[in-house]
């Protein structure tokens, strides 16, 4: 079935506290398609500036699964930018310095031919035009939608519309406090899905892992453990885009599906911390991301 993104393109600098890495590929919408091009092919629609660097365009295009139709180069347009920098080993992040650019204009145009697109991704980008995106999707079958700090301080009333439209919400850890002020991730999850109606709702939990509450039950599964986190930026984006690359796939939409797609997510998110930016990604082929998923089975077995 297919699956479309919309999000931001960035160029990031991030520091860890192993090592930084200055102007590389970033954005919301770009790790989505990668993880999830794995899976099933993705159409991607964003917007970037003049200043974007054709070496960057060259990444996008090496993934095979990605068509890039709906990649607007914008005249006159800067490019999404932003600095981050983990603390406390790599736990926590702070944004240094955002610089909304072409995100802060009109939303990028859809393609035509992408209007039969079924499952439908909103990864972060400013609510309202998440919103716009949206409503050339009415009769997708699964619209998920994830936020971020940002958005949710400076554009909640629109975030808020949002979500009385979407059937799937994946948030983090302290995106779900700050959006309930409820600190229990399960609790502000159950808040969360009974304020707007939603099907599901998954927090992420960063190296904890993450908590599916849905309708129909809660699952729960802990990230893939690793001893080389390079840098975490991206993982979020990842795991989505694992997931609904998994369930584009696989056509379903139901708890089960998403409880096993959580493997999937998990597992694609696993090779995106192990470098900056899409390194790792770029080099990683089926074959190891089909190990992994197999060793992930045998580590997480219960009873
Ligand atoms: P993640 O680590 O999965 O939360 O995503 C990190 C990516 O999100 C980075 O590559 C940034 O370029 C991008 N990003 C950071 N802040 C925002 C924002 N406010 N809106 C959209 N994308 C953002």
């Amino acid at each position: 079935m297919p699956l479309v993104v919309t999000g931001s393109i960035g160029i990031d600098t991030v520091h860890t506290p192993t090592g930084s890495a200055e102007s590389v590929l970033g954005g919301s919408c770009t790790y989505f398609a990668a993880a999830a091009s794995f899976f099933t092919p993705v159409r991607l629609v964003a917007v970037v500036g003049e200043d974007f660097d054709n070496r960057h365009l060259q990444t996008l295009k090496a993934f095979d699964n990605i068509d890039l139709e709906g990649l607007e180069h914008r005249e006159g347009g800067r490019t999404f930018r932003w600095t981050g920098r983990y603390l406390d080993g790599m736990n926590r992040r702070e944004t240094v310095e955002v610089h909304l650019g072409v995100l802060d204009e009109d939303p990028p145009r859809v393609p035509k031919a992408f209007a039969d697109s079924d499952y439908v991704f909103l990864a972060n980008t400013d609510p309202a035009n998440q919103l716009i995106f949206l409503e050339r999707f009415p009769d997708a079958s699964l619209v998920v939608c994830d936020t971020m700090d940002l958005w949710i301080s400076t554009q909640r009333d629109n975030l808020q519309r949002l979500l009385d439209r979407v059937h799937g919400l994946v948030l983090n850890d302290a995106e779900a406090e700050l959006l309930t002020e409820n600190p229990n991730p399960v609790r502000a999850a159950r808040m969360i899905l009974d304020r707007h109606d939603l099907t599901f709702v998954i927090v992420k939990k960063g190296e904890h892992g993450a908590v599916l509450v849905h309708r129909d039950g809660i699952a729960a599964l802990p990230a893939f453990p690793l001893d080389n986190v390079i840098d975490p930026t991206g993982a979020g984006d990842s795991f989505a885009g694992g997931l609904m690359g998994y369930l584009a796939s696989t056509r379903q939409t139901g708890f089960e599906a998403i409880q096993r797609g959580l493997s999937y997510a998990t597992t694609i998110a696993s090779f995106t911390v192990e470098s900056f930016s899409l390194d790792r990604l770029q080099r990683l082929t089926d074959a190891e991301l089909q190990r992994r998923l197999i060793d992930f089975a045998r580590i997480v077995r219960v009873v």
